[in-house]
């Protein structure tokens, strides 16, 4: 019997769950189209079909929230509320956390803002998107810079911590600018040891890792729905109740308060204070899907996929003169619990980034972002004062997708624009 040898292939990534617009054709300049390539999924990531599928499912039921008797108000209720406990086990609260619908992670974060005792700094560091930056440069606060490692890092906020009065620790789970992950359960021991609380922003770490709040200790987590695979509009606040009731609320109006006189109010306790205004019942049911997807992920097929496609944009990037791919720190792929999402930053020597993303979507359909990414400091800190460039990708994307941004970029620098 004869047998044959099968030349071993490397295994080439599929998308690893259905997204809407993975098929969507993109007009270029030179004539004809092209399937469109997303790599701009750290800005806002695309639809799952099964999210898709999920709202066409209760849009029939849509109706204002806790307002009515009605039945259609009751199932939509019902769904806003059993929405709350989703996405509290998604994330693996504690049965007394309060999980508070937002906009998105801009409006989480400055509603905690709004909730800090009078007493303490907050702390936070340059590597920080702005939207958990600035809420927290309008109070007392303390910025520090980060160090060319994790480990260094660690123990310049240890110092800062040291020096007491410190009520928040604010700390990116993974940075949108280089994809690298921060060990968050090390920092939230880390600020409890010095008796201040954490908020994570987990914007761009839960559409890439599992976070158990519990377990890591996180105090408040705060993300958004569109870059979870949801429609825009829904955004979440998780963490302990105890700030959060004694908090004056971000937004005053209907359904926050438990008596309203003339000239005075008493506000209303747990996620109701927080949620004035009618509430966006079909964001907050689409983010839970998307979680309940994601959680029913295999993760090791997760992260594989993830890795894979990453090691192969770095390692094409990389090999195309004239490209520098930018890290932070030069320990976060030997870090205990860190490593990267999938996000890869990088600049091409001679061009402006703006023109280079301009010229990969006209001349082959791939969409990248450019700039500074919301996060001023860091990209100074990493000498790109101008801005670089950014391709992001998730469970919608495959191995092509990759190719195809690398074959974009050499060509440019074989032939120019
Ligand atoms: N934090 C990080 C790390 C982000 O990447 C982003 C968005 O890019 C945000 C916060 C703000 O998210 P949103 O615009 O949904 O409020």
């Amino acid at each position: 019997m004869t047998t044959i040898a099968v030349e071993k292939t490397p295994t080439q990534p599929q998308a690893l769950l259905p997204v809407l617009g993975a098929e969507l054709q993109a007009p270029l300049v030179q004539g004809g189209e092209l399937r469109y390539v997303n790599l701009d999924y750290a800005a806002s990531s695309p639809a799952l079909a099964s999210v898709a599928d999920y709202l066409n499912e209760i849009l029939p039921f849509y109706a204002s929230v806790h307002r009515g008797a009605g039945y259609a108000s009751q199932i939509s209720t019902s769904v806003y509320e059993n929405s709350r406990n989703v996405v509290r086990s998604f994330v693996g609260g504690r049965p007394d956390d309060t999980v508070i619908f937002t906009r998105n992670t801009t409006d989480a974060l400055n509603l905690l803002a709004r909730c800090l005792p009078a007493q303490g700094d907050v702390l936070y560091l340059d590597i920080e998107h702005h939207a958990n930056l600035l809420p927290w440069q309008q109070l007392p606060h303390r910025s520090v810079l980060a160090g060319e490692s994790i480990a260094s890092t660690l123990e310049i906020l240890e110092k800062e911590l040291q020096l007491g009065s410190v009520s928040l620790l604010a700390v990116t789970g993974a940075s949108n600018v280089t994809g690298e992950v921060l060990p968050v359960a090390e920092l939230a021991a880390l600020a409890h040891r010095y008796g201040a609380r954490i908020v994570v922003d987990a914007a761009q770490l839960v559409p890439h890792r599992r976070v158990d709040i519990a377990a890591a200790d996180i105090d408040y987590l705060a993300f958004s729905g569109h870059k979870l695979y949801a429609p825009f509009g829904s955004g979440v606040l998780v963490g302990r109740p105890d700030w959060l009731d004694a908090g004056v609320p971000l937004l005053f109006g209907g359904g926050a308060v438990k008596e309203v006189r003339l000239d005075s109010v008493s506000w209303a306790e747990g996620p109701a204070r927080h949620e004035g205004g009618s509430p966006n019942v079909l964001g907050a049911a689409t983010l839970a899907k998307a979680t309940e997807v994601i959680a029913s992920l295999d993760q090791d097929e997760w992260q594989q996929h993830e890795q894979q496609l990453r090691d192969a944009l770095i390692e094409g990037l990389q090999g195309i003169p004239g490209v520098t791919v930018h890290r932070l720190f030069n320990d976060s792929e030997s870090y205990s619990d860190s490593g990267s999402i999938g996000v890869v930053n990088f600049s091409v020597s001679g061009y402006d980034s703006g023109l280079v993303a301009a010229y990969l979507s006209a001349e082959f359909a791939v969409g990248v972002r450019d700039g500074r990414f919301c996060a001023h400091p860091l990209l100074r800190r990493l000498g790109l004062p101008t801005g670089s460039l950014r391709a992001s990708f998730g469970l919608g994307s495959r191995f092509a997708d990759v190719e195809r941004l690398i074959a974009g970029v050499n060509k440019l620098i074989a032939e120019g624009p």
